[in-house]
Order: structure tokens, then sequence, then C-alpha cells
């Protein structure tokens, strides 16, 4: 017994810290050490005391419940003892809260970068000790060598272009043995990957991003975790994740479907995603407090402003709902985006706050990735024929479903994302057909997210997720072509930036376009018209999906037209007699009305 207890080990303290004032006073560490089963914790400290000890499956872990009784920043010993001798302590600090998060909403226009992908600020850390994958930037599985520094770098760029707030795929550790560089393979849910930084700097990068009326969103991943997670060779309890051997159905239908077979259901819910991602037990309770109090802890750590939850879908509905309800509670102002991808509105909606369809079906989810959106463009912009169901009327009947959603305001919308097609591929790289796209997402209602590169129509050549993900140019010593010089542009490269930046700028003015009600015409003779209106301000969109010039009928639109004389155009700048506006071919317009 003795050789026993001189054998236990601290190896982990999680959360490695916590702060005093959060509306929920108690705590669940996770101890992790050889044989730490068999040791007593102790705290003799006014500041926190032991509620419970709960042992696992595991010997190396215990539980331990507190109460937090300090309001002050304090810090107190966790002491193990065995056999009646102290075997270890640690030395745990509760800071004052400081996370002052701003949330996100249709003032924003986000920007989505993937770290690896988009600058090399610090060759220094391209190769970590430890960390096997391999880099070869000619290989798109492999890593590129992006990281938090070369962010930091370019940071004046995102102003510059328009952009309010940077969402970064997960920047957590990813020790995995290839296929490491996209983020969602999470190996330790405490720390940065050491190739794109540290905690410090990643906090570093929050801070500096604020100071630029940056607000910074964080993507996390509670349904997987890495088959090389840390506690995957040693799991607390036995049901961590469910077993393996089965893998997803992807038919998040079956959430929905009232004639879904249960064998469906629990192959979509329980079943890994991939054989390298476990699927996490969200029904065993020191796995969702793990994740909750995860949460909670980067929020105040790094003082992010927003939350995109990855495959939310597949999550425990149960779960999620308590996670995001403890995060609104101690964070009312955070925002919270879910990843729903389906087609059709009518199977994204019910995951929107508040929707009443199904009645049971509930979520604490502000915004919710409007997919539908986004393939009425990709698809609908390619149309040779604009009418019901084809090109622009896409479009119109995708808004017409908008009745399903709760706040069709806070979706968020695209034109692609690392997951799907680059726009200006699936539009054939014709600028004009992408002007198009990038003005509906500039002012359509909802929240504009734009993928990284798609300022300067980068291109996906190939179907794999390495070529939606190429490397942004400039990023990298010796790249000949340079976003944020403009060095080596081509014209419509340049064409397309320059577009963007006069959207997104302006646009950060335009209260009509961010909040206003949007009113929509049906699609005829290849031209969409819609407006956006607000307390006597209103914006006109025109787009021509055709190959004839079109005139602005003026009658058609007299219920909001009627009211004014001239329409600004917002990127030419001049003014025009609202009766004699042109559309050019495959061609959009944005105006502001004037008296
Ligand atoms: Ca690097």
């Amino acid at each position: 017994m003795n050789t026993y207890s001189q054998n236990i080990t601290f190896a982990r303290v999680e959360p490695p810290n916590w702060w005093v004032g959060f509306k929920n006073d108690t705590l669940q560490l996770l101890l992790y050490g050889k044989n730490i089963s068999a040791a007593t914790v102790e705290i003799k400290s006014p500041a926190a005391e032991v509620l419970k000890i709960t042992k696992a499956h595991s010997t190396n872990y215990l539980f331990v419940d507190l109460r937090i009784n300090a309001s002050e920043p304090a810090d107190f010993d966790i002491i193990l003892t065995a056999q009646g001798r102290q075997v270890a302590r640690y030395n745990y600090k509760l800071f004052e809260r400081t996370a002052r998060p701003q949330g996100f909403g249709p003032e924003d226009f986000i920007y989505l970068l993937m770290p690896d992908r988009f600058a090399n600020g610090d060759p220094g850390n391209d190769y970590e000790r430890g960390y096997n994958d391999r880099v070869d930037p000619t290989d798109p599985d492999a890593r590129h060598a992006g990281d938090i520094q070369g962010i930091i770098q370019h940071l004046d760029y995102f102003p510059r272009l328009g952009v309010t707030a940077l969402w970064l795929s997960p920047v957590l550790e990813n020790n995995n043995p290839s296929y490491s560089y996209h983020g969602y393979g999470i190996t330790d849910f405490y720390k940065v990957d050491p190739r794109l930084g540290s905690n410090e700097l990643y906090r570093d990068f929050v801070r500096q991003a604020h100071r630029r009326g940056l607000k910074v969103i964080e993507d996390v991943v509670y349904n997987h975790c890495s088959i090389n997670h840390w506690w995957m060779k040693d799991k607390p309890f036995e049901d961590w994740v469910h077993g393996s051997g089965t893998y997803q159905n992807y038919h998040g239908s079956v959430l929905l479907d009232p004639h879904a077979a249960r064998r469906d259901r629990t192959e979509f819910l329980d079943s890994w995603f991939v054989p390298q991602m476990p699927d996490l037990n969200q029904r065993n309770l020191y796995l969702t407090n793990y994740l909750i109090q995860n949460t909670l802890w980067w929020i105040e750590y790094a003082h992010i402003d927003g939350l995109r939850i990855d495959t939310y879908a597949y999550c425990d509905s149960v779960f999620m709902n308590r996670l995001t309800a403890r995060v609104l509670e101690e964070y009312p102002h955070l925002s919270i985006l879910g990843e729903i991808w389906f087609q059709k509105a009518s199977l994204i909606a019910p995951f929107q706050r508040g929707a009443s369809l199904p009645a049971s079906f509930h979520t604490n989810l502000q915004s919710v990735t409007d997919f539908g959106l986004y393939y009425a463009i990709a698809e609908g912009l390619n149309d040779e024929d604009n009418n019901w169901r084809h090109g622009l009327g896409k479009i119109y009947y995708r808004l017409v479903e908008d009745y399903l959603y709760p706040d069709p305001d806070n979706l968020v919308i695209f034109i692609d994302n690392h997951d799907v097609e680059r726009i200006f591929t699936s539009l054939g790289e014709d600028v004009r057909r992408m002007k198009m796209a990038l003005t509906l997402l500039m002012t359509m209602r909802g929240i504009p997210v734009m993928y990284y590169g798609t300022e300067i129509g980068m291109t996906s050549d190939g179907k794999t997720d390495g070529d939606k993900r190429k490397d942004f140019p400039g990023g990298w010593a010796g790249d000949k072509v340079n976003v944020f010089t403009g060095e080596g542009l081509t014209q419509p490269q340049k064409e397309i930036s320059d577009y963007v930046q006069r959207l997104a700028n302006w646009r950060k003015g335009s209260e009509a376009v961010q909040r206003g009600r949007l009113i929509q015409f049906i699609p005829r003779d290849d031209v969409y018209v819609y407006f956006r209106v607000l307390d006597g301000q209103a914006v006109m969109v025109a787009l021509n999906n055709g190959e004839y010039v079109r005139t602005i009928d003026y009658g058609r639109y007299n219920e909001i037209l009627g009211d004014y004389n001239y329409a600004r155009d917002v990127v030419s700048g001049k003014k025009e007699d609202i009766k004699e506006i042109k559309l050019a071919p495959y061609s959009a317009r944005v105006f502001e009305l004037v008296q």
C-alpha cells in the first residue's frame, strides 16, 4: 500500500484555474494522474470547499465538486493525501471576471479563415517537438504552417476590407499524425495547438483584434474529439465516448422526421463522425460538465465574443440546451451560431431559438446557417431560366420560406465556406456573376460571412477539402501575389476585391441594409428586385441574370419608389433618375433612394 501511495501523481487539473463571480458557484474539477483515485482530496482554505469526490472507472481520475466561496480573487492548494501523507499539491487560482462579450448580429460582416492556410507569421513554430504531421505546402492535406501570429500581423487588412468580426476554424491542439491542419480533431480542449501559437498568443490576438474594432468568434466542437485525444488511451468512464465500429448516416433529418426509425436516429446521434473522430457521449454528466466549463473557460480566458458550434445537429439536444443556457446565463450578450447543414429551410428553421415547428424542439441558438440560401445562390445564378424554381426564382422562393424562421435577420448567410466548393468556381469564374453573388451576400437580410479568399475570387479546382482551403496569397514569404499589398493581383481579382471593399464599407454605415425590412418582388424578365426599408431610408437591390440590358420598371415598384426621385449607386456614388435605371446583362446594382 505504501508503494502504491508513493506512485500517486498529478498530471492534469482541469479547468486549470477558475474565476470568482459566476452566477453558478459550483465547479467540477477533473484530476488526472497515476493512481490518483487512491488519494483523498483536501482544501484548507475559506476560498473553496469540497462538496463531493467521485471515482471514475479508471483509477487515474478523480472528479471533485467544489463550491467557490471566495468573492474576490484568491488561490488555494488542492492537497492529495494517502495513508495520512501528503503525496501531491496543486495551487489553484481564482481570478476576477473581466470578459464582456459583444456578440454579433446583422450589423456585422464576418470573415471566416483557417489559420493554417492564412499566413505564416512565425516560421519558428512550423515544426514542434512531439507533433508529427508533416509540413508541405504543395500537399493539400498536409500542414502549410500558417498561424495566429500571421493573423495578428495582418489585422489591419480586415477593417480596410470592411470586416467587423473574425471566425477562425478551431485553434485547439490537433496532435494527429496526418490531416491535422483543419482543427476539428481536437486532442486537448485546454491548449492552443503550438504550431498555431499558444494560449497566451491567442488571448493576445483577441485583445489586438478588439483594439481594431474586430470581434472574435470561436469555433467549438462538442460532437467529437480526435481518436488521438489524450484521454482516449485511458478513458475516465467506459461510456465517455460511444462505442466504435458504427459511423454516422449524416442524415440529421431523422431528428425531425415523424416517421423516423429508431435505428436511423441512434445511428445519427451515437455513431462516430469518421473513424478518426470518436463520438463524445453527451449523456455522461461528467463529460458534459467538462465541456460546459471548458466553454466558459475560453470565453473568460480569451474574451471571445461569440461561439460557432460545429456539427450542432449531431449533438445530444438536451446537452446542447444545457450548455447554451449556462453560457447565456453567464454571458447574456454572447452570440451563438449553430452549424445546421440542410438544404431545406423546413429542416433548418426548427433549430433557431423560438421556432415552433415542431413544438417539442427547442434550442438557444440565436443564429443558424442559412444553407438553403447558399444553395439557391450558388445554383440559381448558373441557371439560364429565372422563372419559378429556376435561377433568381430559386432565391426568391428560398426567402418566401423565411416565415418558418423566428428570426430571419439573425440567420448567418454565406456564398461559400470551408466545406463547399468555392463560389467563384461554382459560377464558372465569371466575374459578373461573382459580383451578383457578392451583392446578395452584402445586402440580403441576415449576417454575412465571407470565406477567406472569396474577396479575390479564389477557386477550388478539385473536389477535396484541401482544394477548398488553399493558401491565402501574401501570407507566405516569397509569395508573388500578395493580397495585403495588392501586389501581383490580376485585373479580375482587383475588381472583385474592390467591389467587396466598397460594399462592405458602405454596409457598415447603412442601417437600412443591416436592419431594414426586406421587401422582395417576384423575379420577372430575368430581373429580381428587393428593398431594405427602415425609418424613411430605403435601399434598392436589382439583379439581372439574363443576356439583355433591362430598365427597371418604375411603375411595378411604385409602392416604394413612389416616395423617391433619385437613386444613388452605392458603388459608383452617382445619382441617377429613378425612372431611367438600367441593368447590364448579368449584373447587380445597389442604390440608396433619395428624394
Ligand atoms: Ca508557422
